[in-house]
């Protein structure tokens, strides 16, 4: 009987063994944990209700929200993708839904429904899971290889697939199996701006900016949040990922630059504002807010363009005018460290993508040896898409193992 060996017992290492286990029924399947926790990313994700997917069901415009792995995940999506997961879950009694921005969570808001859904499959599928089993050692000797066990204990495996997540000791393991590592960063942070004159704005969002890091080449649109120690929200989140490796070689420290109306033009604004002035003549500017925006953020802008709390709209300057549609549209922040999003974080980096076959997930140069999850130099933005990773790519290993 051959026997599989599966390294890791978070998502990507339970969706490989099940799928391996239900594909291959001859196969001894053994899944291995080395802490005594299993799926502890599962319990935590999504602030405890788990973010298992996307409701994306395109594979092209899926791609787009991987800013490593965009180009390789092209097939394994057009094989298993997030109708795929709804519907295996679905078969099990477990219903996904959707919420506005597209993320799905199981019905009952909870990470423990996956959990369970995960643990009673295993046990279904006959596969052997040894929790507290921290691998520290494998070799390749005659295309079979020798686990070695923290404990002691060796297992010997025909194949393996690790599915390690970001452990950073993995990957000097499988360097000894040919391998390189893509250096490990973070991606999925918030901003830190100390010096950000918006600071007491915390709790307020706007649905709708243009946030740019001209620096890095960096730009994205959508919502964000003001946090008491700088920015959030997915328009940042999104740029930090994107800009993860950028981000992390400036120590954190870049320009940012915000435009507060990117659906209207400079001209318009000028305009708009214009209008004011000759209309609202003795109306006070600060108390008077225009574009939609929030009280106390226009109540901010006319402060930083060096308009006094008093001034009425008739006695608004040229200049001032000018000032003003400057900082709507291209407010300058420092930033200037960053904060772990509680959400959501993932690894960037891990076994770069051309030593890998993307049709079976075999590695190029160790043959029986294959990857699912984050161990990969993969990653997503927030909103399932790094799940639908671990569940795609264990799910194309899980299915080549033997072929
Ligand atoms: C707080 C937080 C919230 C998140 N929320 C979401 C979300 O809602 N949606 C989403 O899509 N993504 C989310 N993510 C990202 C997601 O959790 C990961 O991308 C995903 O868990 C990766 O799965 P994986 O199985 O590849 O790795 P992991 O989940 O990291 O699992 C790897 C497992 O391998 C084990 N292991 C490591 N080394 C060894 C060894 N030497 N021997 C034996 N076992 C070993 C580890 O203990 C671990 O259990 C979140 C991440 C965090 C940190």
């Amino acid at each position: 009987m051959k026997t599989l060996i599966v390294i890791g017992g978070g998502a990507a290492g339970f969706f490989g063994a099940i799928t391996a286990a239900q594909k291959y029924p001859h196969c001894k399947v053994i899944l291995l944990e080395k802490s005594r926790q299993v799926l502890s990313k599962v319990k935590i994700s999504g602030g405890g209700r788990c973010n298992v997917t996307h409701a994306c069901f395109d594979p092209a415009l899926l791609v787009k929200n991987y800013p490593r792995g965009h180009l390789e995940l092209r097939g394994p999506f057009s094989r298993f993708q997030p109708r795929d997961i709804i519907s295996w879950f679905e078969k099990r009694g477990v219903i996904l839904k959707k919420e506005e921005d597209g993320r799905m969570f199981p019905i009952t808001d909870s990470s423990e429904t996956i959990i369970e859904c995960l643990l009673e499959e295993v046990k279904r599928a006959g596969v052997e899971l040894l929790i507290e089993h921290a691998i520290v050692d494998i070799q390749a000797v005659n295309q079979r290889f020798f686990i070695k066990i923290q404990n002691g204990k060796e297992i010997l495996g025909d194949k393996i697939l690790v599915a390690t997540g970001s452990n950073p000791k993995m990957y000097s393991l499988l360097e000894k199996l040919g391998h390189t590592t893509v250096p490990l960063v973070p991606s999925l942070f918030t901003f830190n701006i100390p010096d950000s004159p918006f600071l007491d704005l915390s709790g307020v969002s706007l649905e709708d900016v243009t946030v740019k890091i001209p620096q890095f080449k960096l730009e994205q649109r959508g919502a964000i949040l003001f946090t008491h120690w700088g920015l959030s929200g997915p328009s940042i989140l999104k740029l930090s990922a994107w800009g993860a490796r950028e981000l992390h070689a400036s120590e954190y420290r870049a320009e940012i630059i915000i435009d507060w109306l990117p659906e209207i033009s400079n001209f318009d604004t000028e305009k708009l504002l214009l209008e004011s002035k000759n209309k609202k003549g003795a109306k006070c500017v600060s108390n008077d807010s225009l574009f939609n925006l929030p009280k106390q953020l226009w109540k901010k802008m006319v402060s930083l363009a060096g308009i006094s709390e008093e001034k009425r709209w008739s006695a608004l300057t040229r200049k001032e005018i000018q000032v003003l549609i400057l900082h709507l549209h291209a407010t300058r922040l420092n930033i200037q460290g960053k904060t772990t999003y509680k959400m959501e974080f993932v690894t960037c980096g891990g076994i770069p993508l051309k030593e890998v076959n993307f049709k079976t997930m075999e590695s190029k140069s160790c043959p029986g040896l294959f990857f699912a999850g984050e161990v990969l130099d993969i990653d997503g933005i927030t909103g399932g898409f790094n799940f639908q990773n671990a569940w795609t790519t264990s799910w194309i290993a899980g299915n080549s193992l033997f072929d």
